[in-house]
C-alpha cells in the first residue's frame, strides 16, 4: 500500500465525490489541499476573503443541486467563513466548508490561527468533524452527504495541520455518494389536498426557492397548466414558470394572497417573507397545505400540520397531478378569485407602466432598471434565458424584482432568507461557474448584477478575483450615496454634513445612512483589467449597458441616481412587497 500526504487524499476525497469546483481563499496549510485539487483539475477559485468565498459555495449548491465547497484556513478564516454556514443554514443550500486547524498536539497552548471551529459551528451545522487519519476520506463524504441529504444545509469538517502535512496510507476504497433519495408522500394525504381543491372557492400554489432547487419546473407547469390554479412565485421562486405565464399572480399579489381559501406551498416557508401565513395578508381560516422535504417546516407559524405533505415536490405534485387528472378537476376560469386577480393586475400593471415612463434627472430607481432592462431584452430576450441576475441591496433589490422578468428557473439569486447583504459578488462568481464551464461557448450566459452602493462595499474587491479569472460579469451599481435613500441630494449638502463631523461644526455630521458622495465604484473595474464606466443619463446608461454585454472582462457600471432623504423614492408598485 502506497503513502500519500493527507493534502493530496483530501483533494482525491472531493474528487471522488465529483467536486468540481472549490470556492476558497489559501495559507498555511491549506494551500497544499488547494494545489492538490488544481493537480487533479477541480477548479480552485481564489477569493479576497473567505466570506464571499462562503457565500459562492452556497450559491454554487443552489444552483447545481449539490453542495458548494469552500475551503478556508483555521482561526479567521473560519470566522470570516461562518458568514457562508449562516447563509446556508438560512437558504437550505448545501454547503461543505473545509477549513484547516491546529497540530493536534498544540491545542490549547496558543497555537497558530486555533480556534475550536468544531465547537463554535456545531449548533449551526448539520454536521461537524475533526477528521482523523483512519477515517480521512469518509469523515469527508458523510459530512458531504449530509450536507446534501434530507433539508440542505452546512457541514464543516476540521482538518489538522498534522493530518494535511503528514503522510497516510492510501485508501482505494471509493466513496462516492450517490444523489439523495427523494421521499414520497402519504397518499391519504394527497386524496385529502385533492379534496380540498375540489372544495375551494380561491386555491393558489405559492412556488418557492425549494421548487427551484428540486428542479421541479416541469411537473408544476405541468400541474399549473392542467388545473389552471394561479400561482405566486417567491422571490427566487421566480422563473420556475416563467414570468410571462398568464397564471402568474405576481402583479396582484396582495389581492391574491388576502383573498386565496386553499393553498398550497411548493418549497417555501411560512416566514417573514410569506407574512408567516398570517392574516391580515392572509385571509383568516384559509387552508395553507406545505409541501415541504422537512418534516419539521410542516405546521410552522400558520401551516395546517394536519394537511401538510411531507415529500419531494417532484414526487408529491406528480401524484397529486394523477389523482386530479383521474377526477378530471379544473379550477373554472369563470370563478370570481380570477376576476379579483385580473382586476387587481391590470390596475397594478397600469401602475408600473405609468412609472416606466417617468423621466427625471438624476435618474430615478425605475427609470434606471426600466432602461437597463429594455436595452437588455433588445440583446437577449427573456426567453433565450441567457441573463442570470443578482440583486442586493435594500431599495435596489425591491424594486428591480418586478421589473426584471424571468421565463427560466435558477435565473435569479438575492439577499435571500437572511436578506444577507453582500451575498451578490460571491454569488455571481458562482453562477459565472455554474453556467459558463471552461470549453462551452454555446451555453454562454451573462451573469448581471444589480447592486446597491451599500451593497457592492461589502465585497467590491472582488472584482479584482472576476478579473483574474476572466469572469465578464457585468455589474450596475445603483449608487445613491448612501444606505436605502442616501441622505443629500447635492455634493454641496453632502460636504456640509462631512465638515459638521468636526469638532466645533454646529450640526450632527453625516447620518449613519450615509456613503460617500459619487464614489468612483466604476474604477474598481478599471484596477484589474476590468471596464469601468461612470452614467448619469439615460443615454450613457443605455450605451454602457450595451458595450458592458459585449464586453469580455468584469464591467462595472456606476449609475449616479437621485439621492437624499427629501426626494420621493421611485414608484413602489404592490409587487415590490417580496
Ligand atoms: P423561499 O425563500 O422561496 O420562500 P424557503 O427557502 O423559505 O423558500 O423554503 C424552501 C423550502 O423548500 C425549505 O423549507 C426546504 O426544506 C424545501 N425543499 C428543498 N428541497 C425540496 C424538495 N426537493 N422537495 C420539497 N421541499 C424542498
Ligand atoms: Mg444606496
Amino acid at each position: 500500500m502506497s503513502s500519500v500526504t493527507g493534502a493530496a487524499a483530501i483533494a482525491s476525497a472531493l474528487e471522488q465525490l465529483g467536486v468540481e469546483v472549490i470556492f476558497g481563499l489559501v495559507g498555511i496549510p491549506v494551500v497544499q489541499i488547494a494545489e492538490e485539487a488544481i493537480a487533479l483539475g477541480i477548479k480552485f477559485i481564489a477569493f479576497r476573503n473567505e466570506q464571499a468565498a462562503s457565500y459562492a459555495a452556497t450559491a454554487y449548491g443552489y444552483l447545481t443541486g449539490k453542495p458548494g465547497v469552500c475551503l478556508v484556513v483555521g482561526g479567521p478564516g473560519v470566522l470570516h467563513a461562518m458568514a457562508g454556514v449562516g447563509n446556508s443554514s438560512a437558504n437550505a443550500f448545501p454547503l461543505l466548508l473545509l477549513a484547516g486547524s491546529c497540530e493536534s498536539n498544540q491545542v490549547n497552548k496558543g497555537a497558530f490561527q486555533e480556534l475550536d471551529a468544531v465547537a463554535l459551528l456545531a449548533p449551526w451545522c448539520k454536521s461537524t468533524v475533526r477528521v482523523s487519519v483512519e477515517t480521512l476520506s469518509a469523515d469527508i463524504a458523510s459530512a458531504f452527504r449530509v450536507s446534501w441529504y434530507g433539508r440542505p444545509g452546512p457541514s464543516y469538517v476540521d482538518l489538522p495541520a498534522n493530518i494535511i502535512q503528514g503522510h497516510i496510507e492510501e485508501n482505494e476504497q471509493s466513496r462516492i455518494v450517490a444523489p439523495p433519495p427523494r421521499p414520497g408522500p402519504d397518499p391519504a394525504r394527497i386524496l385529502n389536498v385533492a379534496d380540498l381543491l375540489h372544495n375551494a372557492k380561491a386555491p393558489l400554489l405559492v412556488i418557492g426557492k425549494g421548487a427551484a432547487f428540486a428542479r421541479a419546473e416541469s411537473i408544476i407547469g405541468q400541474l399549473v397548466d392542467y388545473t389552471q390554479i394561479p400561482f405566486l412565485p417567491t422571490p427566487m421562486g421566480k422563473g420556475v414558470l416563467p414570468d410571462s405565464h398568464p397564471l402568474n399572480v405576481a402583479s396582484a399579489r396582495s389581492a391574491a394572497l388576502k383573498e386565496a381559501d386553499v393553498v398550497l406551498i411548493l418549497g417555501a416557508r411560512l416566514n417573514w417573507i410569506l407574512h408567516y401565513g398570517e392574516a391580515p395578508k392572509w385571509k383568516s381560516g384559509a387552508k395553507l397545505v406545505q409541501v415541504d422535504i422537512s418534516a419539521e417546516e410542516i405546521g410552522r407559524n400558520n401551516g395546517d400540520a394536519s394537511a401538510g405533505i411531507v415529500g419531494d415536490i417532484n414526487i408529491v405534485v406528480a401524484e397529486l397531478l394523477t389523482i386530479l387528472k383521474a377526477q378530471e378537476w379544473i379550477y373554472a376560469s369563470s370563478s370570481p378569485y380570477h376576476k379579483i386577480i385580473s382586476v387587481s393586475k391590470e390596475k397594478n400593471e397600469a401602475k408600473a407602466r405609468v412609472a416606466a415612463e417617468v423621466r427625471t434627472e438624476p435618474m430615478g430607481y425605475t427609470q434606471v432598471f426600466n432602461i437597463v432592462k429594455k436595452t437588455l431584452n433588445r440583446l437577449s430576450s427573456p426567453e433565450a434565458g441567457n441573463i442570470v441576475y443578482i440583486s442586493e441591496g435594500a431599495n435596489t433589490m425591491d424594486i428591480s424584482r418586478s421589473i426584471f422578468n424571468l421565463d427560466h428557473p435558477r435565473l435569479r439569486l438575492d439577499a435571500g432568507t437572511h436578506a444577507t447583504m453582500g451575498v451578490g459578488l460571491g454569488y455571481a462568481i458562482a453562477a459565472h461557474a455554474v453556467y459558463n464551464p471552461p470549453d462551452s461557448e454555446a451555453s454562454h450566459k451573462k451573469i448581471v448584477c444589480i447592486e446597491g452602493d451599500s451593497a457592492f462595499g461589502f465585497s467590491m474587491a472582488e472584482v479584482e478575483t472576476m478579473a483574474r479569472y476572466s469572469m465578464d460579469c457585468l455589474i450596475f451599481v445603483i449608487n445613491n450615496g448612501g444606505i436605502y435613500h442616501g441622505d443629500s441630494s447635492d455634493a454641496e449638502s453632502w460636504l456640509r454634513l462631512q465638515q459638521n463631523t468636526i469638532k466645533g461644526g454646529d450640526g450632527q455630521g453625516l447620518r449613519s445612512t450615509s456613503l460617500g458622495w459619487e464614489v468612483g465604484y466604476e474604477k474598481m473595474a478599471e484596477i484589474c483589467g476590468g471596464q469601468g464606466y461612470i452614467v448619469h443619463t439615460q443615454e450613457e446608461l443605455e450605451n454602457a449597458t450595451v458595450e458592458g454585454f459585449h464586453s469580455k472582462v468584469p464591467v462595472v457600471i456606476n449609475v449616479i441616481i437621485e439621492a437624499g432623504q427629501t426626494k420621493k423614492l421611485a414608484v413602489n408598485i404592490e409587487a415590490n412587497d417580496p
